[in-house]
């Protein structure tokens, strides 16, 4: 028998909801209607015509270390631009890591999927007015290709990209030494491996999970934005760096999910944790 996954969802925002037109542009959201019993109501409001997210971090306890995916928006960052994003209360956050039995030190690894704003926040805290790395005894782990694309638009146009979360989330961890490039197929050992999953950045890197008796499930980040993509994986969001090559990312992992039952657990998946596909639709997980 598999032993169920020591798995925790920490939730920074429930619910975050944009509009279809914005988040999937030049997408009919009635394309969706036939499915609405399975995506109405948490994934989508059809009556309000928006697509629903929640931002969220999920902390994984395997084979003796403790894996932070995705680090949501943060805490005290200035957001302006997204009132939902701005500002928020730091205690949201550590008090479901404190609940969930971590303090920030017992995290031994963050990996982050890519390097958006949503996705690096609690990387770093405000202390005495500096941003320093909240998880001090971490390896952060960044694709190689992501650091490198978001280094060079830095160097372009500072501070212009991804809401300025190069300059308060990403930039101190660099410098504080945390930082481990990591690339597609890296080995994390006890079944745990890196898949890149380009598309929606440059160099997206997804966990992928390996269990004996049990089907592989994708920590995938971004690789589906919302539930709806199982439905229809080429519609790319206004996020995507490529949206071409996202589509065939998408499509990849629900054609291994059809052949071998892969899990795939998207950051942004409310209420359930992730699910399978069987060549038709999804099917929802709400344990793995
Ligand atoms: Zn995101």
């Amino acid at each position: 028998m598999t032993t169920p996954l020591d798995l925790q969802r920490i939730i920074e925002i429930d619910r975050f909801a944009l509009p279809a037109s914005f988040l999937f542009p030049d997408c009919d959201l009635e394309a969706l209607r036939p499915h609405a019993a399975v995506l109405d109501p948490h994934h989508v409001d059809f009556a309000a015509g928006t697509i629903l997210l929640g931002v969220q971090s999920m902390v994984l306890c395997h084979g003796g270390l403790n894996i932070l995916i995705d680090t949501c928006v943060g805490g005290c960052k200035e957001r302006p631009a997204r009132p939902e994003w701005h500002q928020i209360a730091p205690r949201i956050y550590l008090d479901q890591l404190a609940a969930a039995g971590l303090r920030a030190e017992d995290i031994d690894i963050v990996l982050c999927t890519h390097l958006h704003a949503d996705h690096v926040g609690w990387n770093t805290r405000l202390e005495n007015g500096r941003w320093v790395p909240t998880f001090p005894n971490a390896r952060y782990l960044i694709s190689g290709i992501e650091l490198d694309h978001w280094l060079t638009q830095e160097g372009i146009a500072p501070g212009k990209h991804n809401h300025g979360a190069f300059a308060d989330s990403v930039q101190p961890v660099l410098e504080a030494g945390l930082v481990e490039r990591v690339e597609d197929g890296a080995d994390l050992g006890h079944g745990m491996t890196l898949l890149g999953l380009p598309g929606h950045s440059p160099g997206q890197v997804g966990l992928e999970l390996q269990r004996q008796g049990a089907p592989d499930i994708c920590f995938c980040g971004d690789g589906f934005h919302s539930l709806a993509q199982a439905y229809q994986p080429d519609w790319h969001s206004r996020f995507c760096a490529d949206g071409a090559r996202s589509s065939l990312t998408r499509r990849g992992l629900l054609d291994r999910s059809a052949r071998d039952g892969l899990v795939i657990v998207p950051s942004h998946i409310r209420r359930d944790i992730g699910f399978t596909f069987d060549g038709a639709g999804p099917r929802l997980l709400q344990t793995l």
